[in-house]
């Protein structure tokens, strides 16, 4: 349909946004740009991807770097399974020796889905592959007045034919480039301008009063709430760390040791806990002390309540079964979620005496 095919790219030409990642073909940095976006707006994204290519400016660099490194570049920017996955299919690509050309070949490196394989072939190789984000969804939703929800299998397959119909596949790279901006920044969720909107003539939400109400989702997402206390360990110069398994958030993630409970526990409980205990393993206690009450933690799909806990041991030469020593002044080296920078910020803090308490 070239009529919002046209429309569109002649709004983004004056509209566009001025990103690093536009214009250029090189498939390496299209790639890395898509990763960082898929779950992070442009402003926060932005900063990543300049420091993300600084270290690792191109995909053998990236292979060949710890996953460590990986991590500690990627700290604070959430859903850290993108960087693992990045890592591993830069160690592909690199095995290969060039990057991928083909969709099929593309679709196959981890982490890469229907969307960003599409977005990869169309930037770098202006194949006509029609990339369906949010801002798509929102865009073609309102504009065509479809009322299918966009989160069941048959709204996902309707609104990917759709994408692919309404797509102007003679300048696949500036149309896919074109309707996600126009996403982005004209269609945007709430209030829209449609008064200064190119296609407000010929939207139909527009003319069914629709606009707040689409897209259209069936589900509501179930939050799940975890409670988590934190116990900052320190004997002398040193501290406990220990890397988080797989098959959790935070995955490789560092963190101080940990005990979850099911429900909200107070600072007297956590100190008669039998976790508490066997976490010090007998070791003598100097102090103890709150470092923070509660932070919501909020992620995707889970809420995380996490307290913070100060343990200053008697003795320096200990050991912790299970955790690393490390020496604080190391601390800034591992990878960590943004709750354990923020906790280890706190506990920097030289008038930091929040709740403090000693154990006799
Ligand atoms: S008129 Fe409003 S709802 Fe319709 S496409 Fe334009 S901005 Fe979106």
């Amino acid at each position: 349909m070239s009529f919002f095919a046209d429309k569109i790219i002649d709004w983004y030409k004056e509209n566009k946004r001025d990103l690093p990642w536009r214009d250029t073909k090189d498939p390496y940095k299209i790639w890395i740009s898509e990763i960082i976006l898929q779950q992070t707006r442009v402003v926060q994204g932005y900063d990543y991807y300049c420091r993300f290519m600084t270290h690792f400016p191109d995909v053998n660099t990236l292979a060949h770097a710890s996953e460590d490194e990986v991590m500690k570049c990627w700290q604070g920017l959430g859903y850290y399974s993108r960087a693992r996955n990045l890592h591993t299919a830069a160690k592909m690509i690199a095995e290969k020796g060039c990057f991928p050309t083909t969709y099929e070949e593309v679709r196959a490196l981890k982490g890469v889905g229907d969307y960003t394989a599409a977005a990869i072939c169309s930037f770098a190789y202006d194949l006509p592959y029609s990339v369906v984000d949010g801002n798509v969804y929102r865009v073609l939703s309102r504009w065509m007045g479809v009322e299918d929800p966009i989160d069941t299998g048959a709204g996902k397959k309707l609104f990917a034919s759709l994408a692919d119909e309404m797509m102007d596949k003679s300048r696949p790279a500036l149309y896919n480039q074109a309707i996600m901006d126009f996403g982005a920044l004209q269609c945007v969720p709430s209030s829209p301008s449609c008064l200064f909107c190119p296609l407000a003539d010929s939207c139909v939400a527009l003319q069914k009063n629709l606009v707040d109400k689409l897209p259209r989702k069936e589900r509501k997402t179930k939050v799940l709430d975890r409670y988590f206390s934190y116990i900052y360990v320190r004997a002398g110069v040193y501290t406990y760390i220990k890397k988080r398994a797989a098959g959790d958030i935070w995955q490789n993630l560092y963190e101080f040791p940990l005990i979850e409970t099911p429900g909200e526990v107070g600072e007297e409980a956590i100190l008669g806990l039998p976790e508490f205990h066997h976490l010090l393993g007998g070791h003598d206690i100097q102090s103890f002390r709150m470092v923070s009450p509660e932070i919501k933690h909020v992620l995707s799909h889970r809420v995380i309540h996490a307290k913070c806990y100060e343990v200053v041991l008697a003795e320096e030469n200990v050991t912790l079964p299970g955790f690393q020593r490390i020496q604080i002044d190391d601390f800034h080296n591992f990878p960590v979620s943004r709750l354990i920078s923020r906790f280890f910020s706190l506990l920097l803090k030289p008038n930091h005496k929040k709740q403090n308490h000693v154990i006799e």
